[in-house]
């Protein structure tokens, strides 16, 4: 199998228009996603996602690099590449005058997918639309939309999915909804790419993982890995109520939270936690409860993508 995406030397200028000067959205991106996994792909607002994701949809062209997708060059078999992923993007764009079985079967026919090879029903079934499947688009609701974007993604049964921002502004069913099609999508072969503001979402969801910062990626590791890389653990103290910070062992940070328990974060590599349990207490400060905190993924992206 070949990898799903390989990006290298990847640079995206938009040219200056107006007012607003030219913009160098992507700075030299290389980046493999192999086949079969859920790849995240992270990052502040602007850092360059969409951008990235839009060039690999074959939406928006790249000025420098090259991107293989599931093998096929871009520009060398654009039809292949094209062939190889569905993109579900992140602004709602579409023909209000179709309902969501037109809409399908326009994209199918855009794709090249011949009746016969067509899965209309069952896509409006996957995505929980088969009773809407002859309304107006424009008067479906926001999340209906954005069901109809997935199943328009998936006409052509793409090797590789990519959902830019699917959970954004949407309720709590329809994440849940698009996460379960995501993950059995996944278990029977489909490579995922997808971005998302929810890190919890991304922790729970990706295997691996991408970072980008002002168009240029700042760490790839796999879930497992980024979560470990931090050196941090945080000891919360109940001492009934603030109290001056005590003397502590070099590396330990104290904190006082606004409910007035003290948090004091300490490198676990260097120090343990009854060392710095040791400290509060030779300064007198009662410990009535403890807890513990690991860093999550929020923290990691923090630490990365602090300027
Ligand atoms: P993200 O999806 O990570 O929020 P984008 O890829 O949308 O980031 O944007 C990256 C940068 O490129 C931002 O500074 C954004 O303002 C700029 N940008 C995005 N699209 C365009 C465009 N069509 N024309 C000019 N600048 C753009
Ligand atoms: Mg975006």
């Amino acid at each position: 199998m070949p990898d799903a995406i390989q990006i290298t030397g990847l640079r995206k200028t938009y040219a200056a228009q107006g007012n607003a000067p030219a913009k160098d959205a992507l700075k030299g991106v290389d980046l493999t996603i192999r086949a079969g996994s859920i790849f995240g792909l992270l990052g502040p607002n602007g850092a360059g996602k969409s951008t990235m994701i839009n060039i690999l949809a074959g939406l928006v062209n790249k000025t420098a690099g090259k991107v293989s997708i599931w093998g096929f060059d871009q520009d060398v078999n654009p039809r292949q590449s094209r062939a190889a992923i569905g993109v579900m993007p992140q602004e709602l764009n579409m023909d209000p005058f179709f309902s969501p079985r037109a809409s399908l079967e326009v994209q199918a026919g855009l794709y090249g997918v011949p009746k016969s090879e067509r899965w209309t029903d069952e896509l409006l079934a996957l995505v929980g639309l088969t009773d809407q499947g002859n309304a107006y688009a424009r008067n479906l609701s926001g999340g209906m939309k954005r069901r109809l974007l997935l199943a328009k993604a998936l006409v052509h049964r793409p090797h590789i999915l990519v959902l830019d921002e699917p959970t954004a502004g949407v309720d709590i069913t329809l994440r849940e909804m698009l996460w379960k099609n995501v993950r059995r999508l996944n278990e029977q072969g489909m490579t995922i790419i997808l971005t998302t503001h929810y890190l919890e979402e991304a922790e729970q969801m990706c295997d691996e993982i991408a970072i980008i910062n002002h168009g240029q990626v700042v760490v790839r590791q796999s879930t497992q890995d980024l979560l470990s890389r931090t050196d941090g653990k945080t000891l919360v103290l109940d001492t009934g109520g603030a109290v001056p910070h005590p003397p502590l062992p070099a590396g330990a940070r104290p904190e006082t939270r606004p409910d007035g328990r003290l948090a004091i974060t300490y490198p676990p590599s260097r120090l343990r936690a009854d060392q710095i349990l040791d400290a509060v207490r030779a300064a007198g400060v009662p410990i009535l409860d403890v807890a513990a905190e690991q860093p999550d993924l929020e923290d990691v992206f923090v630490e990365l993508t602090r300027d």
